[in-house]
């Protein structure tokens, strides 16, 4: 790769292994920065099992709300099969940890801090671990490596314990083996995936690399090689030419210097065709612009799609697919936006008791219920309830509100009463009669909620012969 100056002379562009660098930092200081960014108090992403909780933008959702969760589900595999069918595996040589993992322990580790690889220009190159200098290097590199390894594992389980939560977790791991377990856990992976399994994991471990090609179409913007200005270097049947491009024609311009072979991370030659090992790392593409800007040509290998390489014209990014993905998208958004404005600031469950109803020698007659309040704001409040729009009916139990803490439930046996069941029941057969209950925070009248039940009003027969 060039020196900034020779690149300005030849008018080579930011290579986009600058840029990809530039986004790894962005997404790294983002997610290391995003558990302790507080909305209302509350961490802009977390899904706590422990406290069986989704945090998301500052608003608290409890495991009973996870209505949220299927249209979570569908934006975000909606959105990969969006941004797959537009920008392929963009995701995986821009936004994936272990592509950024790679960078830093292969191109930074390795081979820029302990020169135990020579060039991150050649990663065909293996380190020589006959001499024992290099295989000390490598147990540094390992060691440097477990450092941000068990960083990035606590910032991942910071988006499920809370930050406070984990770092009190640290000063007792003891009591908390199951999260330190975990801990340990995914950065001992990190470490083999980073520093051993390497790109073998995207080759051949990654799912998403393998439904990712039925997502392509002709106008997917990818790394892809021009067999017309190049020559074409392999048969369609996929075996090498036996003569290089210029030696089948002078006016084919790919030199066969292979740079973009050995530049490229996954080992495979770009100039075959799209391949699923490609992770649209953009390496081949930088090598080969440097190439060629010897020569005042562009690259050979564009980032570009098949349609606008065959056809020399612009890559069409809007197209039916991308626009219904879009729409669909936003459709799914408005409806999320909708559903979560709608979110319930308490919730309510009720259970009738197995036994139907009691009549009383009075002539009353009492159901009973247990009703499950969860206060889901963050104060604590004072709850009670009342049944609308059937004023023969009266709460006999509780007389008292119920105090509830923040986040907090309980469990409350109700007893419902109606004094003069005659006026209502059916001559001969038990009545279940719909009504709804309102409970609301006697302090604060923005916070109810309304469900329905039922009550059982007896026959006329029964409530006769069980007062005679
Ligand atoms: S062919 Fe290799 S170097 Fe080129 S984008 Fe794909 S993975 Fe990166
Ligand atoms: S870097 Fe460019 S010129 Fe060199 S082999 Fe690759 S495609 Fe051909």
């Amino acid at each position: 790769m060039q020196t900034e100056a020779s690149r300005k002379q030849l008018k080579i562009p930011l290579p986009y292994r600058y840029r990809r660098y530039m986004i790894y930092c962005c997404v790294a200081i983002i997610a290391l920065a995003l558990p302790f960014i507080q909305i209302n108090g509350h961490q802009i992403f977390l899904l706590s099992f422990v406290h069986k909780e989704l945090h998301l933008l500052g608003v608290v959702f409890s495991v009973q709300e996870l209505y949220l969760m299927p249209f979570l589900l569908i934006l975000l595999f909606v959105g990969i099969f969006f941004m797959t069918s537009l920008g392929g595996r963009i995701w995986c040589g821009w936004g994936c940890p272990q592509t950024m993992f790679r960078v830093i322990y292969r191109d930074g580790i390795e081979t820029k801090l302990l020169g135990l690889r020579k060039r991150i220009n050649d990663k065909q190159k293996k380190p020589d671990f006959s001499q024992t200098s290099n295989k000390l290097k490598k147990i540094i590199a390992m060691a440097l490596f477990s450092l941000i390894a068990l960083t990035a594992a606590a910032n991942f389980l910071f988006f499920f314990v809370p930050p406070y939560e984990f770092f009190e977790y640290i000063s007792n791991p003891a009591d908390h083996k199951i999260v330190m377990g975990f801990w340990l856990g995914i950065a001992t992976f990190l470490l083999f995936d980073a520093t051993l399994l390497g790109e073998n994991f995207c080759i051949y471990m990654c799912p998403y690399a393998r439904v990712q090609s039925v997502l392509y179409d002709n106008d997917t913007i990818m790394a892809i090689y021009d067999p017309k200005r190049g020559g074409a270097v392999y048969a369609p049947d996929g075996s090498k030419n036996a003569l290089a491009p210029k030696k089948q024609n002078a006016a084919n311009e790919c030199t066969n210097c292979v740079a973009c072979v050995k530049v490229c991370p996954t080992h495979i030659d770009i100039r075959k065709g799209m391949q699923l090992e490609c992770i649209n790392c953009l390496e081949c593409v930088d090598a080969c612009t440097s190439v060629m800007a010897h020569y005042s040509r562009p690259s050979l290998v564009q980032w570009s799609s098949p349609n606008a390489v065959e056809t020399s014209s612009k890559v069409r990014y809007f197209r039916l697919k991308t626009i219904a993905y879009i729409a669909f998208l936003s459709l799914i958004f408005v409806i999320l936006l909708i559903v979560g404005s709608g979110k319930e600031t308490m919730l309510l469950n009720i259970d009738r008791n197995t036994q139907a109803y009691e009549i009383r020698k009075s002539g009353a007659v009492d159901n009973y219920y247990t009703f499950l309040l969860q206060n889901t704001d963050s104060k604590e409040h004072q709850f009670y309830f009342e049944i609308l729009d059937a004023d023969e009916l009266k709460v006999l139990e509780p007389t008292e509100p119920i105090n509830i803490k923040a986040g907090s439930k309980v469990k409350k046996a109700v007893y419902i009463r109606v004094l003069s069941p005659l006026d209502t029941a059916l001559e001969d057969k038990d009545l279940h009669k719909k009504i709804k209950i309102r409970a609301y925070a006697i302090d604060d009248e923005n916070i109810f909620v309304e469900r329905e039940t039922y009550f059982v009003y007896p026959s006329k027969q029964e409530i006769k012969s069980a007062n005679h």
